[in-house]
């Protein structure tokens, strides 16, 4: 008999660190690569990490759009298929290539940055009249 994996539904922040109470959603008898994303009961799950030893495949449940955004102009880099906002954005190199975090998709990026000038005074310069 082949070994089954749970597929476990994590909470917000949480990973598979330990091998405690989990929220099993589905069994399957394979161990699939971390960023997959799996259709169960109609509703669609990203693998965000995975334990081997305890058989357990921790999950977190995404939607995409129902169209894809072409060009987002955002504060923060925003994933044209799901929407997710990566709030560690400033982590990123000026431009480049990159996977969702929510739903693995990949996407191209690059930073916009915005020119602003400030002043202060100093001295007005004097009228003289005549
Ligand atoms: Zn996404």
């Amino acid at each position: 008999m082949s070994k089954i994996y749970q597929i476990c539904l994590l909470q917000p922040r949480e990973f598979l660190q330990s091998e405690g109470e989990r929220n099993v959603i589905k069994e399957i008898n394979y161990m699939p690569d971390v960023s997959v994303n799996f259709e169960i009961n109609g509703e669609l799950y990203h693998v965000v990490s995975t334990y081997e030893r305890a058989g357990m495949i921790g999950v977190r449940p995404f939607q995409y759009n129902e169209e894809v955004e072409e060009d987002l102009y955002e504060d923060n880099l925003t994933c044209p298929y799901c929407g997710y906002e990566d709030e560690d954005s400033f982590e990123l190199s000026d431009e480049g290539e990159t996977s969702c975090g929510r739903c693995g998709s990949e996407m191209e990026y690059e930073r916009v940055v915005e020119v602003h000038y400030t002043s202060t005074p100093k001295k007005k310069n004097e009228v003289i009249k005549i």
